[in-house]
Protein backbone atom coordinates (compact mmCIF):
# COMPACT_ATOMS: atom_id res chain seq x y z
CA UNK A 1 0.00 0.00 0.00
CA UNK A 2 1.13 3.62 -0.97
CA UNK A 3 0.50 5.14 2.28
CA UNK A 4 2.34 2.64 4.10
CA UNK A 5 5.67 4.11 3.17
CA UNK A 6 5.25 7.45 5.08
CA UNK A 7 4.81 5.08 8.36
CA UNK A 8 8.26 3.18 7.21
CA UNK A 9 10.72 5.92 8.01
CA UNK A 10 11.35 3.32 10.78
CA UNK A 11 11.87 4.87 14.60
CA UNK A 12 15.33 5.32 15.89
CA UNK A 13 16.57 2.68 17.96
CA UNK A 14 16.11 3.68 22.18
CA UNK A 15 18.90 6.55 21.86
CA UNK A 16 19.47 5.38 25.61
CA UNK A 17 17.61 8.36 27.06
CA UNK A 18 16.14 8.05 30.63
CA UNK A 19 13.02 5.90 30.30
CA UNK A 20 10.52 7.57 32.67
CA UNK A 21 7.92 4.70 32.03
CA UNK A 22 8.57 1.08 30.38
CA UNK A 23 5.64 -0.95 29.89
CA UNK A 24 6.16 -4.74 28.45
CA UNK A 25 3.61 -6.76 27.01
CA UNK A 26 1.37 -5.73 29.63
CA UNK A 27 -2.54 -7.73 29.04
CA UNK A 28 -5.52 -7.06 30.77
CA UNK A 29 -9.26 -8.92 30.57
CA UNK A 30 -12.20 -8.07 32.08
CA UNK A 31 -14.31 -11.29 32.82
CA UNK A 32 -14.25 -12.92 29.29
CA UNK A 33 -13.29 -9.12 27.46
CA UNK A 34 -9.66 -9.45 26.65
CA UNK A 35 -8.99 -5.68 26.95
CA UNK A 36 -5.26 -5.24 26.51
CA UNK A 37 -2.80 -7.61 24.54
CA UNK A 38 0.37 -7.73 24.81
CA UNK A 39 1.18 -3.99 25.11
CA UNK A 40 4.95 -2.79 25.21
CA UNK A 41 5.72 1.18 24.95
CA UNK A 42 8.06 3.36 26.84
CA UNK A 43 8.85 7.25 27.56
CA UNK A 44 11.25 8.93 28.06
CA UNK A 45 12.14 12.35 29.59
CA UNK A 46 11.32 15.67 27.87
CA UNK A 47 9.29 13.73 25.34
CA UNK A 48 5.78 13.71 24.17
CA UNK A 49 4.19 10.64 23.36
CA UNK A 50 0.43 9.76 22.30
CA UNK A 51 -1.42 6.37 22.23
CA UNK A 52 -3.89 7.02 19.62
CA UNK A 53 -7.09 5.06 19.21
CA UNK A 54 -10.91 4.32 18.49
CA UNK A 55 -12.87 4.51 21.78
CA UNK A 56 -13.06 1.03 23.22
CA UNK A 57 -9.45 -0.06 23.12
CA UNK A 58 -8.16 0.42 26.04
CA UNK A 59 -6.31 3.29 26.70
CA UNK A 60 -7.94 4.91 29.65
CA UNK A 61 -7.57 1.42 31.23
CA UNK A 62 -3.42 1.51 30.27
CA UNK A 63 -3.16 4.78 32.05
CA UNK A 64 -5.28 3.24 35.43
CA UNK A 65 -2.44 0.60 34.91
CA UNK A 66 0.58 2.97 34.67
CA UNK A 67 -1.10 5.07 37.67
CA UNK A 68 -1.16 1.70 39.47
CA UNK A 69 -5.30 1.82 39.96
CA UNK A 70 -5.60 -1.12 38.31
CA UNK A 71 -3.69 -4.29 38.44
CA UNK A 72 -2.41 -5.77 34.73
CA UNK A 73 -2.87 -9.59 34.41
CA UNK A 74 0.64 -10.10 32.86
CA UNK A 75 3.66 -8.19 31.95
CA UNK A 76 5.86 -5.71 33.89
CA UNK A 77 5.62 -2.06 34.08
CA UNK A 78 8.40 0.39 35.10
CA UNK A 79 8.11 3.85 36.28
CA UNK A 80 10.95 5.81 37.19
CA UNK A 81 9.42 9.53 38.34
CA UNK A 82 6.04 10.91 39.84
CA UNK A 83 3.54 11.01 37.76
CA UNK A 84 -0.09 13.38 37.73
CA UNK A 85 -2.95 12.22 35.67
CA UNK A 86 -5.50 13.96 34.47
CA UNK A 87 -8.70 11.56 34.11
CA UNK A 88 -11.02 11.72 31.31
CA UNK A 89 -13.43 13.87 33.30
CA UNK A 90 -12.35 17.14 34.59
CA UNK A 91 -13.06 16.42 37.81
CA UNK A 92 -13.03 19.61 39.50
CA UNK A 93 -15.31 20.20 42.42
CA UNK A 94 -18.45 22.37 41.75
CA UNK A 95 -18.37 23.78 45.02
CA UNK A 96 -14.76 24.55 45.44
CA UNK A 97 -12.67 27.31 43.59
CA UNK A 98 -10.64 27.52 40.93
CA UNK A 99 -7.77 27.92 43.04
CA UNK A 100 -8.74 25.61 45.91
CA UNK A 101 -9.95 23.04 43.29
CA UNK A 102 -6.28 23.28 41.67
CA UNK A 103 -4.50 23.05 45.49
CA UNK A 104 -6.72 20.15 46.44
CA UNK A 105 -4.41 17.27 45.71
CA UNK A 106 -1.50 19.55 47.44
CA UNK A 107 -4.16 19.69 50.41
CA UNK A 108 -4.59 15.97 50.46
CA UNK A 109 -1.47 15.40 50.70
CA UNK A 110 -1.08 17.72 53.81
CA UNK A 111 1.23 20.57 52.52
CA UNK A 112 1.28 24.22 53.61
CA UNK A 113 -1.91 25.73 51.90
CA UNK A 114 -0.62 29.10 52.02
CA UNK A 115 2.90 27.46 50.09
CA UNK A 116 0.54 25.24 47.99
CA UNK A 117 -1.81 28.32 47.08
CA UNK A 118 1.19 30.61 46.38
CA UNK A 119 2.56 27.99 44.09
CA UNK A 120 -0.37 27.54 41.96
CA UNK A 121 -0.77 31.68 41.88
CA UNK A 122 2.40 31.97 40.24
CA UNK A 123 1.51 30.08 37.16
CA UNK A 124 -1.78 31.26 37.16
CA UNK A 125 -1.22 34.02 34.22
CA UNK A 126 0.75 30.98 32.53
CA UNK A 127 -2.60 29.13 31.94
CA UNK A 128 -4.80 32.57 31.19
CA UNK A 129 -6.79 32.44 34.67
CA UNK A 130 -5.83 35.66 36.05
CA UNK A 131 -9.11 36.96 37.34
CA UNK A 132 -10.60 34.08 37.68
CA UNK A 133 -8.84 31.94 40.91
CA UNK A 134 -12.08 33.06 43.06
CA UNK A 135 -14.71 31.78 40.39
CA UNK A 136 -16.64 28.20 40.61
CA UNK A 137 -16.03 25.83 37.98
CA UNK A 138 -19.25 26.33 36.77
CA UNK A 139 -18.78 30.22 36.00
CA UNK A 140 -15.61 28.87 33.82
CA UNK A 141 -15.82 27.79 30.10
CA UNK A 142 -15.06 24.37 29.15
CA UNK A 143 -11.43 25.25 28.53
CA UNK A 144 -10.81 27.08 31.03
CA UNK A 145 -11.95 24.14 33.42
CA UNK A 146 -9.61 22.51 31.15
CA UNK A 147 -6.93 24.37 31.89
CA UNK A 148 -7.20 24.52 35.74
CA UNK A 149 -7.63 20.87 35.52
CA UNK A 150 -4.18 20.87 33.97
CA UNK A 151 -2.68 22.68 36.61
CA UNK A 152 -4.11 20.74 39.17
CA UNK A 153 -2.00 17.75 37.70
CA UNK A 154 1.01 19.59 36.91
CA UNK A 155 1.32 20.67 40.47
CA UNK A 156 0.33 17.24 41.58
CA UNK A 157 2.89 15.70 39.83
CA UNK A 158 6.84 15.40 39.21
CA UNK A 159 8.18 15.11 35.69
CA UNK A 160 5.16 13.24 34.29
CA UNK A 161 1.96 14.30 33.15
CA UNK A 162 -0.60 11.23 31.80
CA UNK A 163 -3.61 13.36 30.23
CA UNK A 164 -6.58 11.23 29.15
CA UNK A 165 -8.02 13.02 26.31
CA UNK A 166 -8.31 16.15 27.91
CA UNK A 167 -9.60 18.39 24.75
CA UNK A 168 -12.06 15.45 24.04
CA UNK A 169 -14.87 17.32 24.76
CA UNK A 170 -13.65 20.90 23.55
CA UNK A 171 -14.98 22.62 20.11
CA UNK A 172 -12.65 22.47 17.55
CA UNK A 173 -11.59 26.36 17.83
CA UNK A 174 -11.14 26.12 21.63
CA UNK A 175 -9.30 22.82 20.95
CA UNK A 176 -7.06 24.11 18.85
CA UNK A 177 -5.81 27.23 21.11
CA UNK A 178 -5.46 24.59 23.96
CA UNK A 179 -3.36 22.61 21.74
CA UNK A 180 -1.00 25.42 20.89
CA UNK A 181 -1.14 26.15 24.72
CA UNK A 182 -0.42 22.72 25.70
CA UNK A 183 2.85 23.00 23.75
CA UNK A 184 4.15 26.17 24.93
CA UNK A 185 3.45 25.19 28.10
CA UNK A 186 5.34 21.85 27.45
CA UNK A 187 8.49 23.57 26.93
CA UNK A 188 8.40 26.33 29.05
CA UNK A 189 7.82 23.78 32.06
CA UNK A 190 9.74 20.98 30.55
CA UNK A 191 7.64 18.10 31.59
CA UNK A 192 7.23 14.68 30.07
CA UNK A 193 3.97 13.91 28.79
CA UNK A 194 1.99 10.53 27.86
CA UNK A 195 -1.47 11.55 25.92
CA UNK A 196 -4.03 9.85 24.72
CA UNK A 197 -6.57 10.70 22.36
CA UNK A 198 -9.00 9.39 19.59
CA UNK A 199 -8.15 12.16 17.24
CA UNK A 200 -5.25 11.17 14.11
CA UNK A 201 -4.82 14.98 13.69
CA UNK A 202 -3.95 15.81 17.72
CA UNK A 203 -1.59 12.84 17.70
CA UNK A 204 0.47 14.30 14.43
CA UNK A 205 0.32 17.46 16.02
CA UNK A 206 1.34 17.20 19.04
CA UNK A 207 4.12 14.22 19.40
CA UNK A 208 6.95 12.91 19.23
CA UNK A 209 5.99 9.80 19.01
CA UNK A 210 2.97 7.53 18.34
CA UNK A 211 1.69 4.54 19.52
CA UNK A 212 -1.44 3.19 16.98
CA UNK A 213 -3.73 1.18 19.51
CA UNK A 214 -5.98 -1.29 17.31
CA UNK A 215 -9.66 -1.60 18.62
CA UNK A 216 -10.66 -4.05 21.46
CA UNK A 217 -8.34 -6.09 22.60
CA UNK A 218 -5.47 -3.16 22.42
CA UNK A 219 -3.10 -4.26 20.54
CA UNK A 220 -0.05 -1.80 19.38
CA UNK A 221 -0.07 -1.78 15.54
CA UNK A 222 2.20 0.58 15.02
CA UNK A 223 4.89 3.02 16.55
CA UNK A 224 5.43 6.45 14.75
CA UNK A 225 8.41 8.49 15.23
CA UNK A 226 7.14 11.85 13.69
CA UNK A 227 9.92 14.09 12.61
CA UNK A 228 9.22 16.88 10.76
CA UNK A 229 8.82 20.23 12.26
CA UNK A 230 9.60 18.88 15.52
CA UNK A 231 10.84 22.68 16.70
CA UNK A 232 7.70 24.22 15.31
CA UNK A 233 5.29 22.09 15.69
CA UNK A 234 2.27 24.12 15.20
CA UNK A 235 3.62 24.98 12.04
CA UNK A 236 2.87 21.28 11.04
CA UNK A 237 -0.44 22.21 10.33
CA UNK A 238 0.34 23.82 7.39
CA UNK A 239 2.70 20.34 6.22
CA UNK A 240 1.34 18.55 3.42
CA UNK A 241 3.34 15.73 5.50
CA UNK A 242 0.43 16.18 8.10
CA UNK A 243 -2.12 14.65 5.68
CA UNK A 244 0.01 12.09 4.26
CA UNK A 245 1.14 10.77 7.51
CA UNK A 246 -2.69 11.13 8.54
CA UNK A 247 -4.03 9.43 5.69
CA UNK A 248 -1.62 6.35 6.49
CA UNK A 249 -2.75 6.36 9.93
CA UNK A 250 -6.64 6.04 9.06
CA UNK A 251 -5.58 2.99 7.11
CA UNK A 252 -3.93 0.98 9.82
CA UNK A 253 -7.39 1.38 12.37
P1 LIG B 1 -10.87 3.71 25.85
O1 LIG B 1 -10.34 4.63 26.87
O2 LIG B 1 -9.89 3.38 24.77
O3 LIG B 1 -12.16 4.20 25.25
P2 LIG B 1 -11.37 1.94 28.08
O4 LIG B 1 -10.04 1.57 28.63
O5 LIG B 1 -12.14 2.97 28.81
O6 LIG B 1 -11.20 2.31 26.53
O7 LIG B 1 -12.27 0.66 27.99
C1 LIG B 1 -11.94 -0.48 27.22
C2 LIG B 1 -12.98 -1.54 27.42
O8 LIG B 1 -12.88 -2.04 28.74
C3 LIG B 1 -14.40 -1.06 27.24
O9 LIG B 1 -15.10 -2.04 26.53
C4 LIG B 1 -14.92 -0.93 28.65
O10 LIG B 1 -16.27 -1.18 28.71
C5 LIG B 1 -14.14 -2.01 29.38
N1 LIG B 1 -13.91 -1.67 30.80
C6 LIG B 1 -13.21 -0.61 31.26
N2 LIG B 1 -13.17 -0.60 32.61
C7 LIG B 1 -13.87 -1.69 33.01
C8 LIG B 1 -14.18 -2.26 34.30
N3 LIG B 1 -13.77 -1.68 35.42
N4 LIG B 1 -14.90 -3.40 34.31
C9 LIG B 1 -15.31 -3.99 33.16
N5 LIG B 1 -15.03 -3.52 31.93
C10 LIG B 1 -14.33 -2.39 31.85
MG1 LIG C 1 -10.94 6.49 27.52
Amino acid sequence: MQDRAVLEKKVPASSGDEALITLDRISKSYGSAEILNKVSLNISKGEFVSILGPSGSGKSTLFNIITGLVPADEGTLHVNGEIGYMQQKDLLLPWKTVLDNIVLPLDLKGFDKKASRAKADALIDRIGLRGYEHRYPSQLSGGMKQRASFLRTFLASGEIMLLDEPFGALDSITKGKMQTWLLEVQKELGVTILFITHDIEESILLSDRIYVLSSRPGVVKEEISVEFDRSNKPGRLLNPELLMMKEAIKGLL
